[in-house]
């Protein structure tokens, strides 16, 4: 099952020769498997180990994939992480992938549904609590 990771802080997909059929990464010629190529090394991904670099928008073999996250800057201005961020969810989305990625407060974070859903909850909860404080001060002032 494809399953989506930070490697040095580059957002990574991992996925299988199906799961990247799916996403018409590969060659396909009628009668024959479906063929990965590693974007870097141009050697055949293995069937089970093909890498999505989302930045990039492009699959790689393990050994690149690695090689390209240990060595590169991770780009963390504004274009670039939507750029990234936007490919990571389509990808993740067409893969049903458990984790999605944003920023929030200020850092490029990856969540499940779950997460996000009680983020979302805890969130309205100290609003509501903190208007609650607030509108008891009030009173007590008058
Ligand atoms: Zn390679």
């Amino acid at each position: 099952m494809a399953k989506g990771f930070k490697n040095k802080g580059h957002l990574v997909i991992q996925m299988n020769i199906q799961e990247a059929t799916k996403c018409n990464f590969g060659f396909e010629i009628p009668g024959l498997n479906n063929l990965v190529v590693c974007g870097t090394c141009n050697n055949e991904c293995k069937p089970a180990n093909i890498y999505y670099i989302a930045a990039l928008n492009e699959v790689m073999c393990e050994d690149c994939m690695n090689d390209y996250c240990n060595n590169m800057n991770h780009h963390n201005d504004k274009d670039s992480l939507t750029y990234e961020i936007a490919h990571f969810n389509d990808i993740g989305t067409k893969l049903n992938i458990e984790h999605y990625a944003d920023i929030i407060n200020d850092a490029l974070v990856l969540y499940t549904d779950k997460e996000i859903k009680e983020y979302i909850a805890d969130n309205e909860a100290n609003d509501y609590l903190s208007s609650m404080e607030s509108h008891e001060i009030y009173d007590v002032n008058v």
